[in-house]
This record gives structure tokens, sequence and C-alpha cells, in this order.
């Protein structure tokens, strides 16, 4: 290796092999850094029961390799945390890319060295490496979220978080559990907890809305067939996706559809449990309130005939923003495991949650009360007995990987200062005044709303041809102008303004220090549009 890499990736998740692996066929020097002992990212840390995918597994994962395909079989539609690893395990040595790997590696320091026109990474063992270019790839979905319950300090039981899941599962048998929040993690997780604890608590701030997983075994099998022998057709599908996915998406708004024909596409996406087929319902989904509610009654009649009983419907099907806004989880079991004599859902919507040392407590807040008449109100506090906590409080979305880095660009600008109240990037990728740096997946890409794998993959090609662009001048650098920062954020602003997304609560606009206005943080346009953006604002 010399003595300055061209590039020091940083994250061996999807992203980061995504991107060495295009560097690799470009012959340019990489490492790839990555904290943990295994690659996989996101899927070597959320070990929790019950996690997998909830895109198929045929398009979340690597087109590069035709040769690969023929070995790697996936073995069921939405595949389990242990099999995407393994197969991440498996396609990283497919490439040869051990040689490249330095795991167990935390980044803690970047610095911009203006004279040399390259960048000094620091690890927390002391460790030093110089390289013309950075690529961050630590998942927008990385740094797990904890709330700091009052009284946690005494609180004298067990606490996981889903997202640092010990390498030995504990067992819950005859434990009394508390789970907190109901996301995607949450949903995974409940069912599988409450085929084995003695009491399982609930806590569920906000519902979210979920499909009951599928079993169509025919899906599975047409879209491995397209896979392999039309691969031409398979990619084009996933190119011209706006989320990245060979599923089927509308052509036409829901304001030209009539009741029939909408039911008769929600009945396939609801059969299919296919997720991105169900956004993709109609081309207005995101952006007609009508349209957006003909497709949510659909949903919740689904949900009330099939999956909830009368006094759960109530708690569960009241969502506060338009439907799909906040991610549609899938579900194998979850609603039925409300309903079982050992689980208990706590509705903490208007409540405050704390904790005691044996003990967790819901208390009414003072935020409604008013409105309540007097014997209407709940008790005022109310504690459940537990063994353990279980965090499925999610992520300090986008931000939080990123800024646990000490980021110093030119002329000693820190990144987390540059940002300041709002994570201001151009195509999710650069930030101006950090040159020679790249974000994948970070703020502003559209990763989060796609299938994150096939977005992984643009960026990485993107990144890979503008460094591969600048090889032979030693001493040139990429930097973006603030022409090009105000040209990416007017375009992408005006397309958010013109959804449904604009204004909703969600971790897609996680309050936090770097956001605390909330702003909502993906690219709402889509891969194909984004591509086309990028290619006019950025490498024209
Ligand atoms: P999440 O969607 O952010 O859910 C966190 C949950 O914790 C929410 O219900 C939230 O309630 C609750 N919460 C947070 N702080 C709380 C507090 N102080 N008191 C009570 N409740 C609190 O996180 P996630 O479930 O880990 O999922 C995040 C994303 O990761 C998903 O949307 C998805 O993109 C990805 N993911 C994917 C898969 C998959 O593919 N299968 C699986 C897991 C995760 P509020 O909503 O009220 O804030």
């Amino acid at each position: 290796m010399p003595n300055t890499l061209d590039c020091l990736i940083v994250g061996a998740g999807f992203s980061g092999i995504a991107l060495a692996t295009e560097l690799k066929k470009r012959n340019c020097t990489f490492l790839i850094a990555d904290q943990n002992p295994s690659v996989g990212g996101t899927w070597f840390t959320n070990r929790y029961p019950g996690a997998r995918c909830d895109t198929p597994t045929v398009d979340y994962a690597f087109h590069h390799s035709p040769l690969f395909d023929q070995t790697w079989q996936w073995s069921e539609d939405f595949a389990t945390q242990p099999e995407i690893l393994e197969y991440l395990q498996q396609f990283t040595n497919f490439e040869q890319l051990q040689p490249f790997l330095l795991l167990n590696t935390k980044l803690s320091d970047l610095t911009w060295d203006e004279k040399r026109k390259q960048w000094q990474a620091t690890f927390t063992d002391g460790k030093t490496l110089t390289a013309r270019f950075i690529a961050l790839a630590l998942g927008s979905l990385s740094k797990p979220f904890t709330p700091t319950l009052p009284g946690h300090e005494q609180y004298e039981g067990q606490q996981w978080h889903t997202a640092q899941w010990p390498d030995t599962c504990p067992s819950f048998r005859d434990k009394s559990i508390a789970v907190v929040g109901t996301g995607a993690s949450g949903i995974q997780i409940i069912p599988e907890l409450a085929k084995e604890c003695k009491k399982l608590y609930v806590i569920q701030r906000t519902p979210s809305l979920a499909m009951p997983a599928s079993d169509n075994q025919q899906a599975f099998i047409n879209r491995r067939r397209i896979r392999k022998t039309q691969r031409k057709l398979f990619l084009n599908m996933l190119e011209n996706s706006q989320f990245g996915s060979s599923s089927p998406t509308a052509k036409t708004p829901g304001t030209n559809m009539s009741d029939e024909e909408l039911e008769t596409r929600f009945d396939i996406c609801w059969r299919n449990a296919d997720l991105f087929a169900m956004i993709g319902i109609t081309t207005d989904l995101f952006s007609n309130i009508q349209s957006n509610r003909r497709v949510e009654n659909l949903f919740h009649q689904r949900l009330r005939s099939h999956s909830l009983s009368k006094s759960l419907a109530d708690t569960l099907l009241n969502t506060p923003d338009p439907f799909g806004t906040k991610r549609i989880c899938i579900e194998r079991g979850y609603y039925a495991s409300l309903s079982k004599s050992n689980v208990q859902l706590i509705d903490v919507r208007d409540s405050d949650v704390s904790l005691e040392r044996h003990s967790i407590h819901c208390s009414k807040s003072n935020r409604n009360e008013k409105l309540l008449p007097t014997d209407h109100q709940p008790e005022r506090s109310t504690g459940y007995q537990i063994d353990a906590v279980i965090y499925a409080t999610g992520f300090e979305a986008f931000t939080g990987a990123i800024l646990d880095v000490d980021i110093q660009g030119c002329s000693g600008v820190q990144l987390r200062d540059f940002w300041g109240s709002f994570p201001k990037t151009i195509a999710g990728i650069f930030v101006r005044g950090f040159p020679n740096l790249f974000l994948l997946q970070g703020p502003g890409s559209p990763s989060v709303l796609t299938n994150m794998a096939q977005s992984a993959q643009v960026q990485a090609r993107l990144i890979s041809q503008t460094i591969c662009n600048q090889l032979d001048a030693h001493d040139s650098v990429i930097e973006v102008t603030s022409n090009q920062e105000i040209q990416w954020m007017s375009h992408s602003q005006m397309l958010l303004e013109k959804t449904l997304f604009y204004n909703t609560r969600s971790w897609y606009s996680q309050k936090s220090n770097v956001n605390p206005q909330l702003h909502f943080l993906p690219y709402v346009g889509g891969i194909p549009k984004y591509e086309k953006e990028y290619q006019s604002i950025i490498a024209p």
C-alpha cells in the first residue's frame, strides 16, 4: 500500500462494500475501516430476534456480479438477518475484498490538510492514515437512539437496544419485559418475545401501520427467475423505478382510478406484502391527500377485518400523519401477539414514561389533561414490575454516526459547526468546505425512501466515477460551489414542499441538535430523478 491511499472508506455495510467493489475494479488504492469485527454494518449490529429484511432480498442485493449470482441462492423472499449477514460476508470474499479490510477500527478524527490536499484519519487506537479521498459509508440508521427516561439512574434491571444486540441472545423465558417503541424493529421483536416472556409490556407512543408478511412463493420464484434469466430487464426495472425496486408501481394518479381499480391494485400489494408496490400504488399517494386517504381507508378496513379486535384497532389505527409518511412495516404475528394473555399494549401518547429500580412507570402528562372530564382520566401513574427493558427506539438518523467523528474541513471548520442546526449537503454526498469528502446515504440522499441496497450502488457508482476522473491529476480537489449548493437545495426543497411528507413527524425528520426545526432529511424525488439532477447540477 502507498503512504497515501486514493480513498479511505469508513463503514463496511452495503454502501462501503458497493464502493469498494467499484474502486477495486478501477484499480484505486483503498482500505475499508469498520469498528465491528465483521463486514455487515446494520446487518451485523441489528441481530435481535425476528430481525429480517422487509424488501424482497432478490432486489435488496448487489447487482455487480452475475457470477456471484450463480453461486448465491436466497432461501426466502424476505431473508433473515443471519442470512443477509452471510450474504455480505460471502460477497466480500467473492470480490476478494478481505485484504482491504481494517476491522475493529473506529474512526475518531478527520482533518483536511490544505497544503498536501489530503485527509488525515485518526482512529481511536491511535493509528493514523492519509488518503486523498474519504468516503463515509457509516449508514443512515446506525447510531442507536436511547431516550433518557427519568429515573434511569436508579433502574437496576437489564436493558438492551435492538441495534446493539449482544452476541449471545439473552433468555426471556419467565421474565417480565418492557419494549419501548413500535417502529419496524419493535414490530419484529415483539412477537418473538411474546412467545417466551411471562409478561410483555409494549410501550407505544405512536403506532406504525403494518401489512402481514406474505408467503407468496410464486412472487419469490418469479423475481428470482427474472433476475437470473432476464438480467437486463431486471436491472432496467430497478434503474427506472423511483424506489429502486422491481415491484410494479402505478403509472396513473389515484384521482384517475375507480374504487374497483384501486381495490384490485391494493389486493395485489397486500397479498404480496409488497412495500414498494404499496407506496407506489398511485402516482399521487404522497401528493394528493384524497388519494392518500382512499388507500389509508383500504388499509384500515383490511386490518379491522383481518387482524385487529375493536379495542386494539382504536389505538393502533390512530396515526397522526398521512398514510405512508411514517414508514409502513411488515408484520409476522405482531398484531396477533398483542391479543395474547401475557402481552399488554400500553398507549403512552399522552403519558410520560419513567423508570424506578425494578419497574417502568407511565404517568399521565399534563398535556391533554384539561380536555378530559374527570371520570375519564386514567390513573395518574401506573407502574409495571419488570426484569428488563428493551429499547426499540431507533436511531439518530442520518447525522448521528457522522457527527461522532470530529471532522475538520477547510480553514479548520468543524462539520458539526458548519451544519449547525441543519445538515446541509449536496445530493446527500458533498458538503461545501469539505473537499474530497463523500457521504454515502447521507442527509439529503434518496436512501431510506428507496431500496437501500440499490441506492447504495447508485451512489457508489457516482462517487467512484468522480474519484477516478481525478486520479491522474494528483493535486486536484473536488469541491462543490455555493451555487451548486443553492441549486441542489432549492431543487430538493421544491420537490419536498409538493409532497405530504412536508411537515410530518417521524425519524425522517428526527428532532436533534442538528435538526431542531424538524427538516425532512431524505430526498423525495426517487432514484432516477436524483441521478438526472445529479448529472445536471454536479457533473454537467
Ligand atoms: P423507529 O422507527 O424510529 O421507531 C422508534 C420507536 O420508538 C417509535 O415507535 C418511537 O415513537 C419510539 N420512541 C422513541 N423514543 C421514545 C420515548 N421516549 N418513549 C416512548 N417511545 C419512544 O426505529 P426502528 O423501529 O428501529 O426503525 C427505524 C428504521 O430502520 C425503519 O423505519 C426502517 O427504515 C429501518 N428498519 C428496517 C427493518 C427491516 O427492513 N426489516 C427493520 C428494522 C428497522 P414515536 O414514533 O412516537 O417517536
